[in-house]
C-alpha cells in the first residue's frame, strides 16, 4: 500500500518563494513519484484561530491558495486537494483529542509559545482557546486521513510531535486505531529575503509572490541588498554577502552562478547588470507557473470544481477513519 502523505496551507495569502523552494516544489516531486497517496488541505479553520475577526481574507485566500498549487503542477488527479472546514470528522476528532491533551502541554509546545508570543496585538495577555488547541485540531487532521508521512519545516516538529503522542494515548486507551504519523523535513533551506533578513515571509514585507507581475518582480529585484563593501563596480566583491548571488543560486543556471562568483570577486561585473540578470531569470522560471494561473483565473469554476471533488473524495475517506474510532470509543450506538 502506498503511504499516505498528509500536508497543507493556511489561506492567509498567496504563496511566495519561500514556500516554493521550502516545500511546494517538493511536494510535487512525491506527487510525480507515484510512491504516495498525497492529501492536501486547505487549513481554513486552523486560519481562523488567529484571524477570527477577518472571515473575508479566509475566504478569499482559499481559492487564491488553490490557484497557486496548480500552477504549480499539483494535480487534482493524483494528489486529494480538500477545504478542511468541509470535514467535520476532523472537528468531532478534535474534540475527543481533547480529552487526550492537557493545557499545560499546549502551553509548553514551543511552535505555540513563540506564536502567541508574536501575536500579542491580537490575543493581547489571554489567548483563546481554539488557538492555544490549534495543535489539537492538527492532529486531528493528520490522523483523519491517516496520515503517515507529513512533509513540512523545522517549525512543525513540536506539532508532529504533539500529534504523537495524542496517538499513543488514544490507542493505549482505546486500542489501535492510528499509526503515529512522521515529519518528512523538507531539505529545502529556509528561503531568505531579497532585504537580508533571514526568512522570506509574507509579514515581513519582502516576498516575492509566486503571481507576483514582472513589474514587481524588477522593482524587489532592484532593492535587493548586495554587498555593503562594494561602492563601485570595480570594488572587489563578496558573493558570500550579497542577497542577489544567493538568489542566483536558485535561479539561474549553474555555469552562470559560477561565473558571477568570480566576475564578482573580480570586480569585473556591476551589481545592476547582475540584478537585471536576476530579474530577467526569476521571470522566466516562474514563466509556466504564471500562464497556469492565468487560464485558472479565467476560469474559476474550474478551481471550485476541483475542489469540491477534492473535498467529496476526502469527505468518504473521513468517513471511514470515523467509524473506526466511534467503534473503538465505543460511540457506535446505531447504524
Ligand atoms: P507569515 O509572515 O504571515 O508568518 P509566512 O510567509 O511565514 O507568513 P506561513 O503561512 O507562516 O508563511 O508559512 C507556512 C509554512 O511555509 C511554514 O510552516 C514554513 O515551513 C513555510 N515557509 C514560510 N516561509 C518560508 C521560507 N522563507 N522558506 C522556507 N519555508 C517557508
Ligand atoms: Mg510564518
Amino acid at each position: 500500500m502506498k503511504k499516505r502523505i498528509l500536508t497543507g496551507d493556511r489561506p492567509t495569502g498567496k504563496l511566495h518563494i519561500g514556500h516554493y523552494f521550502g516545500s511546494l516544489k517538493k511536494r510535487v516531486e512525491m506527487q510525480n513519484s507515484g510512491d504516495y497517496e498525497m492529501y492536501i488541505l486547505i487549513a481554513d479553520v486552523q486560519a481562523l484561530t488567529d484571524n477570527f475577526n477577518n472571515p473575508e481574507k479566509v475566504r478569499n485566500n482559499v481559492r487564491e491558495l488553490m490557484m497557486d498549487y496548480l500552477s504549480c503542477g499539483i494535480d487534482p488527479k493524483k494528489t486529494t486537494i480538500y477545504i478542511q472546514s468541509m470535514i467535520p470528522e476532523t472537528a468531532e476528532l478534535t474534540v475527543y483529542y481533547s480529552n487526550l491533551v492537557t493545557i499545560a502541554r499546549l502551553q509548553r509546545n514551543p511552535t505555540v509559545k513563540t506564536e502567541i508570543a508574536q501575536k500579542k496585538d491580537l490575543f493581547g495577555e489571554s489567548v483563546t482557546y481554539g488557538f492555544l488547541g490549534y495543535p489539537v485540531s492538527q492532529a486531528a487532521d493528520i490522523t483523519t486521513f491517516q496520515g503517515e508521512l507529513v512533509p513540512a519545516g523545522e517549525d512543525q516538529e513540536p506539532l508532529i510531535e504533539q500529534c504523537r503522542e495524542i496517538v499513543r494515548k488514544f490507542n493505549s486507551i482505546y486500542g489501535e486505531v492510528f499509526k503515529e504519523p512522521q515529519i518528512v523535513l523538507s531539505e529545502g533551506k529556509r528561503i531568505k529575503g531579497l532585504d537580508g533578513n533571514e526568512k522570506m515571509g509574507k509579514s515581513l514585507g519582502n516576498a516575492i509572490y509566486l503571481s507576483d507581475s514582472e513589474e514587481e518582480i524588477t522593482k524587489k529585484v532592484m532593492s535587493a541588498v548586495t554587498d555593503p563593501n562594494r561602492i563601485k563596480k570595480d570594488d572587489l566583491g563578496n558573493p558570500d554577502v550579497c542577497m542577489v548571488y544567493y538568489y542566483h543560486k536558485l535561479f539561474s543556471v549553474n555555469d552562470e552562478v559560477q561565473n558571477i562568483c568570480k566576475e564578482c570577486k573580480a570586480g569585473e561585473r556591476g551589481c545592476v547588470a547582475c540584478k537585471k540578470q536576476l530579474t530577467k531569470n526569476i521571470i522566466e522560471y516562474l514563466r509556466p507557473i504564471k500562464e497556469k494561473r492565468a487560464y485558472y483565473e479565467e476560469h474559476p469554476e474550474i478551481v471550485d470544481e476541483i475542489l469540491k471533488e477534492g473535498t467529496e473524495k476526502a469527505r468518504i475517506v473521513a468517513k471511514d477513519t470515523m467509524k473506526k474510532v466511534k467503534k473503538a470509543m465505543k460511540l457506535d450506538y446505531f447504524d
